[in-house]
């Protein structure tokens, strides 16, 4: 059959287009991996309404709601590839063995997160080792907490952190911190560490305090790490959609819809986007759902077609 829309990637970006299509009454199919990129938090937090529930409960909830919609489908698997076709998109699942073609395809693959190798530290990421304090510093409960070094940012995140404990910025050999900066972050009462980590302490997945290189140990009980992200799907790269730079790697390029450079295709969630939230993704999985919506309107009133037919 022939979709409206097949939407590639099923977390929060993903589900919040297929739930606008769907109740359009628009034939539309999400297939997904089942990787969301918070999986490794046992909590989500800062979700207007839903603030502590794990992450996959409020996706399998919003899986539920879209599939009561009848032109909704969702398929378990990973897409491999993307072909143009004369219908529209040719889209091939599980290396061959399924075949789907849309008329539009929305791309809410999501970011993958680059992890340093410090030892110990990949084990409590999405526990103690955090990326963002609006969604865990609260939990954290005050205290000496750490900073990692990861680039640029590195200082705004310890000025940030200072609001949720008492933080070290561990330069990690990569933050460069300027005297006016030192100046801030004294003012916040931000310790700066310039010995690298050599290994996070504690009995997992608990944080008690990190090793230096230099032998000296910190007491830390939560570390903050502002990752780099690449995509984690080569799908839009390989569609030739046109990227920009982000503070945390490259995004796809969208206008404020979701459309990409690429005609019929657009993008929506982390991987198009920054600052990074299940909020900031949902809502601009809205924007791309309803502008698919209305390029689907426009091409159905020039062929002379209803949507309802
Ligand atoms: C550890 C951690 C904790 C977090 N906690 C919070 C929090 O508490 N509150 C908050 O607001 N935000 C939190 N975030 C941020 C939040 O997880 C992201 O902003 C959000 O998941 C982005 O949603 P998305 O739909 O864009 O991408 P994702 O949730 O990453 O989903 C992408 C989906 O696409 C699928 N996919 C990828 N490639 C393919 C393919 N080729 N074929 C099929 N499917 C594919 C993946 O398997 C995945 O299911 C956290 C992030 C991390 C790393």
């Amino acid at each position: 059959m022939l979709y409206d829309a097949i939407i590639v990637g099923g977390s929060f970006a993903g589900l919040s287009a297929a739930l606008q299509l769907a109740r359009a009454r628009r034939n539309v199919l999400v297939i997904d991996a089942g990787m969301p990129r918070n999986r490794f938090a046992s909590e989500s937090h800062g979700v207007l309404g839903h603030d502590g529930k794990p992450g996959s409960e409020l996706l399998a909830t919003a899986r539920a709601q879209l599939l009561a919609y009848p032109t909704a489908k969702i398929f378990s698997g990973r897409v491999s590839r993307v072909d143009t076709g004369e219908a529209g998109f040719v889209v091939e699942a599980e290396d061959g063995a399924r075949w789907f073609t849309g008329r539009r395809l929305l791309l809410a693959t999501g970011v993958s997160d680059v992890l340093p190798d410090i030892p110990g530290l990949r084990e409590r990421w999405g526990q103690t080792v955090v990326h963002c304090p609006y969604c865990h510093g609260y939990e954290i409960g005050g205290g000496a907490v750490g900073v990692l070094g990861t680039g640029p940012m590195s200082v705004h995140q310890a000025l940030m952190f200072a609001d949720w404990g008492e933080v070290t910025l561990f330069t990690q050999g990569v933050v460069d911190v300027s005297a006016e900066e030192r100046v801030q972050l004294a003012a916040r009462k931000v310790r700066v560490e310039p010995s690298l980590i050599a290994e996070l302490q504690g009995e997992m997945p608990a944080l008690e305090g990190v090793l230096l290189q230099d032998g000296r140990r910190v007491a830390i009980k939560a570390l903050l790490l502002g990752t780099q992200v690449r995509m984690a799907s080569p799908l839009a790269e390989a569609l030739g959609c046109a990227f920009d730079d982000s503070p945390f790697g490259p995004i796809v390029r969208i206008d404020a819809w979701g459309a990409t450079s690429v005609d019929g295709v657009y993008a929506a969630g982390d991987m198009a986007r920054v600052p990074h939230s299940i909020t900031f993704a949902t809502a601009s999985g809205v924007a791309a759902g309803v502008r698919l919506h209305s390029s689907l309107i426009t091409e159905d009133a020039q062929r002379g077609e209803t949507a309802a037919a």
